[in-house]
């Protein structure tokens, strides 16, 4: 038999340029795609992947995410940029924020497996993942969200397809990538947090719709809640507030006026649990204000300047003027012609309730007093003011009996007695932290087990040992 060399030559030549260009050696993107459908394959593969690597492995990509956000240069970065690119709040709160979000987000160890043994065998109960889950972030809190849903959807055996804010989209997919690099070096699959180049409401949909997302969480506002609890799937929902805090005559007055002025000024009250109006008994309402006076608040008392601030920052009094939002106290007062220095860190106003500086979640270092004649009124006003949100409310109070009553009235999923609001998520008080508090669906501070799925596994008559 004559064997064509030159013909099998031709022929091998052929097969391998057709294998090449079938499968271009894929360039690693660090979970960066053109399109929704591509991201979320990306992530449906990693998952299936992830399901292979073992708890400790998720523990250590935890630690790699920890890692890459608590580098210096890293985290002076991303809270640079993130303030810059959404115009709200400022480097020094962000560089908290993140490291917070880093370091108190729990890891697997939030994860315990219930068991039943008795005459019948042994039941356990395991959190196991949900799969890919679809994450909607603010712009409020950016980096923020991103990593502690990062950390806590990881842990949980889940990989996470994220839909940033349009606005603060850059200094998202610079961070997506770089805990990508960082999942990589440790041995992790490959595209555990994806996102899309061009973050948009459009590719929100797609990814709502797709069939591969299990899960949704939308952190936000209202309009974004509803339309993942709208989906059909199973979702998380952690929406807006609009925390009132209550000081009542019992208080210690200096201490209040100084939490609350540090909660109100916090990132320029962008966190969705901060201090937005505060409700104070009559008696001890001058003397609260003088204190926090003391502690950088600026009172602005002309009933004309409170009009020309309403009419600069809300839209028809009704919501927010994006514009203001996050901005320094500062720089808002500098818009009514009134000149102050960096000291000043809350613009404070007296008002009645029906005031939109009361009413509308603002989100900016203005915070109005309002003055009850005494606590059940303060209790009762305070109820109303928060909208049924049940997210967040304060109270500073010695009578045990009044801060049991606000906290039983008020429902709300965070409730912080005699300290700043941001105690409620750790920060100078005890527990884990997050920036996704679902209270619309209930898991309250989500973590790890907030995204699992709870799976029983029985054995019957074995693994029982306390009897013979
Ligand atoms: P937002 O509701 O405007 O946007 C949140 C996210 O949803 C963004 O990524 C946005 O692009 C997306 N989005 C909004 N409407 C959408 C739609 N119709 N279709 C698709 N995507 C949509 O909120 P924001 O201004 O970025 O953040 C501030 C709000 O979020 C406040 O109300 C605040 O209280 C709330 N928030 C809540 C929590 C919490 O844990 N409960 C945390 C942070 C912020």
């Amino acid at each position: 038999m004559n064997i064509d060399v030159e013909l099998i030559e031709k022929v091998v030549k052929k097969v391998l340029s057709d294998v090449e260009t079938a499968s271009p050696c894929e360039e690693y993107s660090y979970g960066i795609f053109e399109t929704m459908d591509q991201a979320i394959e990306a992530s449906h593969k990693a998952q299936k992947e992830l399901m292979k690597h073992s708890m400790a492995d998720r523990q250590r990509y935890v630690e790699g995410i920890r890692e890459v956000v608590c580098k210096k240069e890293n985290l002076e970065y991303m809270s640079q940029r993130a303030a810059e690119e959404s115009g709200m709040g400022e480097v020094e709160y962000k560089i908290i924020k993140n490291r917070l979000a880093a370091m108190k987000s729990p890891g697997i160890e939030d994860l315990v497996t219930e068991a039943l043994s008795g005459d019948d065998g042994l039941t356990l109960v395991e959190y196991c993942p949900f799969g890919v889950i679809g994450a909607i972030a603010p712009t409020t809190n950016p980096t923020e969200t991103v990593i502690c849903n990062s950390i806590a959807m990881i842990a949980g055996g889940n990989t996470v397809v994220f839909s940033p804010h349009p606005r603060s989209k850059g200094v998202s997919i610079w961070l997506i990538k770089k805990l990508n690099a960082k999942l990589e070096e440790l041995g992790a699959p490959r595209n555990l947090i994806v996102t899309v180049q061009e973050p948009s409401i459009e590719n929100t949909n797609i990814m709502m719709q797709h069939p591969l997302v299990r899960m949704l969480v939308a952190t936000g506002g209202p309009g974004i809640v509803k339309a993942v609890m709208s989906t059909g799937k199973k979702a998380i929902g952690a929406g807006a507030g609009n925390p009132p805090v209550v000081v009542d005559e019992t208080a210690d007055i200096e201490k209040a006026a100084k939490d609350i002025i540090n909660g109100c000024s916090f990132d320029n009250n962008l966190p969705c649990i901060a201090e937005k109006e505060c409700i104070a008994v009559d008696q001890i309402a001058d003397y609260l204000i003088f204190n926090m006076k003391n502690n950088g608040a600026y009172e602005v008392k002309d009933p004309a300047i409170i009009q020309q601030l309403v009419d600069l920052v809300t839209i028809d009094g009704k919501k927010p003027q994006v514009d203001f939002v996050g901005k320094s106290a500062q720089y808002i007062l500098s818009k009514v012609g009134i000149n102050v220095g960096k000291e000043v860190k809350v613009i404070i106003c007296e008002a009645n309730e029906d005031h939109p500086f009361v009413q509308v979640e603002l989100m900016m270092p203005i915070l109005p007093v309002v003055r009850v004649a005494n606590v059940d009124d303060a209790i009762d006003m305070a109820v109303r003011c928060e909208h049924g949100n049940r997210h967040t409310a304060m109270m500073h109070s010695k009578n045990v009996e009044k801060l049991t009553k606000m906290a039983k009235e008020i429902e709300t999923t965070i409730f912080v007695k005699n300290g700043p609001s941001y105690a409620g998520i750790g920060v100078g008080g005890m527990g884990y932290t997050t920036f996704t508090i679902a209270g619309p669906t209930g898991e309250g501070l989500t973590s790890a087990k907030s995204f699992c799925r709870k799976r029983r596994c029985v054995l019957q008559d074995g693994l029982h040992i306390r009897m013979k």
